[in-house]
């Protein structure tokens, strides 16, 4: 085999449209805080997010619930693998309190894979969807969900039921990188969560991503945009695969931001209603200005709609 697989590829220097500065802001300190205090885990420092100086300053933290250890092990993700601490009972309430707190007007809210769990975690979700609607009415939510294998029906009626404003699933590479990348988990499985979350109600936003060079050809990227518009995914984030450590899949191309602004022309063009497309894109990157974005965006094309019909 020509091709190196990710993990064997040799390991590459970061670009300079990579690099970011180190968190010293007092927004920064605050968030910590507030989130050792209420026993609450992010995905920004478990999965060591290189914009976490950048959101955190501006209190924007994406709440990682169900505790900080995943029951599987990607290739590409920090988290930490192990058997998990039981659920915590105050989390939802907890993650409610942060968002007052922060004064968040979106919280974007994810979880690690609980496959030792009867519902993987799905019940942990509705319960956290129902604490920020008591809690902070106003504050629209977006979750982040896990494949919830073989457990992925249930999971997303019972979720979609709770009513949230977004609900995104990352396919995070092409298919033909699963083995590698994503072991424990199916690309086909994955797409079919999201058609069923739009199948279940259509009103909610459905959004998903994928990170570059990880040794992704560009017509599968192209291929992989084509499989999220045939589930109608109104979303699309993509950004640079960073390794975390040395023991994760070694970054195969720092992708340029000149071929990332060309994947989102291609993106639009296939009709995504929204498409974040950078280096240091992340599902959670600005979520909330996008938000504000996709709602104009959908209620400018049932507009144009309108006037065709
Ligand atoms: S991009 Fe998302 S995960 Fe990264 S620091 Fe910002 S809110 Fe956290």
């Amino acid at each position: 085999m020509n091709e190196m697989t990710p993990l064997a590829a040799p390991r590459v220097r970061k670009p300079d449209w990579i690099r970011v500065k180190a968190p010293t802001s007092v927004g920064f300190a605050e968030t910590k805080q507030l989130m050792r205090r209420l026993n609450l885990a992010t995905v920004c420092e478990e999965a060591a997010c290189p914009n976490i100086g950048e959101c955190w300053t501006k209190k924007h933290a994406t709440v990682m619930i169900l505790g900080d250890t995943c029951t599987r092990a990607c290739a590409f993700c920090n988290v930490k693998t192990g058997m998990p601490r039981a659920v915590d009972p105050l989390e939802p309430e907890h993650v409610a309190v942060a968002a007052a707190e922060l004064g968040l007007e979106h919280i974007v809210v994810t979880s690690v894979d609980r496959d030792d769990l009867p519902d993987g975690g799905a019940s942990q979700f509705v319960k956290v969807i129902q604490a920020l609607r008591r809690n902070t009415p106003k504050t629209t939510i977006e979750i982040l969900t896990p494949d919830f294998r073989n457990k992925a029906q249930a999971a997303v009626e019972s979720i979609v039921e709770a009513g949230p404003d977004v609900y995104n699933h990352n396919l995070e590479t092409v298919p033909r990188l699963y083995p590698t990348i994503r072991p424990g988990a199916r690309y086909y499985a994955s797409l079919r969560l999201l058609e069923s979350v739009k199948r279940h109600d259509p009103s909610i936003f459905t959004k998903s991503g994928v990170m570059l060079g990880l040794g992704e050809e560009r017509l599968e990227v192209h291929q992989v945009m084509d499989d999220m518009r045939s589930a109608d995914i109104d979303f699309l984030t993509m950004g640079q695969y960073l390794q975390p450590t040395p023991r994760h899949a070694k970054v195969a191309e720092f992708v340029t931001p000149k071929a990332f602004d060309a994947y989102a022309g291609i993106a639009r063009a296939k009709g995504f209603l929204l498409v974040a497309s950078s280096p240091l894109t992340r599902s959670s990157y600005h979520a909330g200005d996008d938000f504000a974005r996709l709602r104009n965006a959908r209620a400018a094309k049932l507009a144009k709609d309108a006037v065709r019909a």
